[in-house]
């Protein structure tokens, strides 16, 4: 059935290349937004969850990604909230991995529930996982997470490396007087069992607006400061230009480093993510303040025609720069947890 009276702002382009000739070749889909630690830079310690009936169905997600892919997504990284905390996760991916367009389907995990799940993911197809990973030192861990689990994300790594899972990411938030003294073993650990180590800033988009330009610990200083303790960086030729990261290598060979630097090396003019919420909204930008509205198209019996004018919808409406640190910028209503990092 379609819905010939619904009307978008912008013109229906079916295009994913935006004002500024930006392809957009990735989609992030975020499953739920509940989870099983509160780290403090992305979620209240309170925090209240969408309904079970607002989330998109495994079904619904697909739809989703595959209109996206006809249109030139050809990437797509799960991510919540947690995750592995949606029921029967391994299901979703072996959908998402059929879609004859999409090259990659990759997991951005917590990693607490990956010891039992890595093995149902690797027979699903996954691609490649990110583990989020702050600290190594059980208190600070704690002090970060607001709750335990440091030894059940290594056992989780660990049997993600017998899966066979390679090229595994540790993802390391950045905050200026809190996890300077996780630098340095993180990149010990990161460099012994070959895991590929990224610090990322600390963005404006935690729950309880406690951020500010002053806790954002530049990648500028984390580089100073692996320099310092364990050796000369020199930077790597870019692959793929649309990533955020700059890689870097030790000088002795032993393993590599990045760096994402949202907010004091902004990376928009290369951007090519689009997002899904876990409650069915396209949005063009974490720090967006709009949000499409696919969740009630698709339940309106929209056609995938006009979920593709939607979509072109979003992504002509997309802004050049998030613009932190302007004069004009605006926190976007949703915490990360709420949008999916
Ligand atoms: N729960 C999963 C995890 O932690 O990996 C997936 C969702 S989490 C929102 C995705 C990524 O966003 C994590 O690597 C997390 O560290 C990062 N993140 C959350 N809040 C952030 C913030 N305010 N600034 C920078 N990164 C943030
Ligand atoms: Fe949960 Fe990930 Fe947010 Fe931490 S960063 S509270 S693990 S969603």
């Amino acid at each position: 059935m379609s819905c010939p009276d619904r009307a978008f702002d912008v013109p229906v382009k079916k295009s994913l290349v935006d004002q500024f000739g930006r392809s957009h070749k990735d989609l992030r889909i975020s499953v739920t937004d509940r989870c099983n630690l509160r780290c403090e830079y992305c979620m209240p310690l309170d925090a209240s969850f969408m309904s079970q009936q607002k989330l998109l169905t495994y079904d619904e997600v697909v739809r989703c990604a595959s209109v996206a892919s006809k249109m030139g997504v050809q990437t797509i990284r799960l991510t919540g909230g947690e995750p592995l905390m949606r029921p029967r996760l391994y299901q979703l991916v072996e959908q998402l991995t059929q879609l004859p367009k999409i090259e990659e389907v990759a997991i951005t995990t917590n990693g607490l529930l990956l010891a039992d799940q890595a093995a149902g993911l690797a027979k699903a197809g996954l691609s490649r996982l990110n583990v989020s990973l702050d600290s190594l030192d059980e208190a600070r861990f704690k002090k970060i997470a607001r709750r335990s689990g440091l030894q059940q994300i290594l056992e989780g790594l660990e049997e993600a490396n017998q899966q066979g899972f390679q090229s595994i990411r540790i993802n390391a938030v950045s905050i200026r007087g809190l996890t300077e003294k996780d630098i340095v073993p993180l990149a010990e650990f990161c460099r012994k069992h070959c895991f590929h180590l990224r610090f990322i800033e600390f963005m404006p988009l935690d729950a309880e607006d406690a951020w500010s330009c002053e806790d954002v610990l530049t990648g500028r200083e984390v580089r100073q400061i692996l320099e310092m303790h364990i050796g000369k960086l020199s930077q790597n030729n870019k692959d793929d230009l649309s990533q955020p990261a700059i890689d870097y290598t030790y000088s002795d060979g032993s393993g590599t480093v990045g760096f994402i630097d949202p907010v004091s090396q902004p990376f928009c003019d290369r951007c090519d993510r689009l997002r899904l919420t876990a409650d069915g909204q396209f949005r063009n930008c974490l720090f967006s303040s709009t949000d499409w509205d696919a969740r009630a198209l698709l339940r309106e019996g929209g056609t995938d025609e006009e979920l593709q004018g939607l979509l072109a919808a979003c992504v002509g409406a997309k802004h050049f720069s998030h613009g932190i640190g302007m004069e004009s910028f605006q926190r976007p209503r949703r915490a990360m947890y709420q949008i999916g990092g």
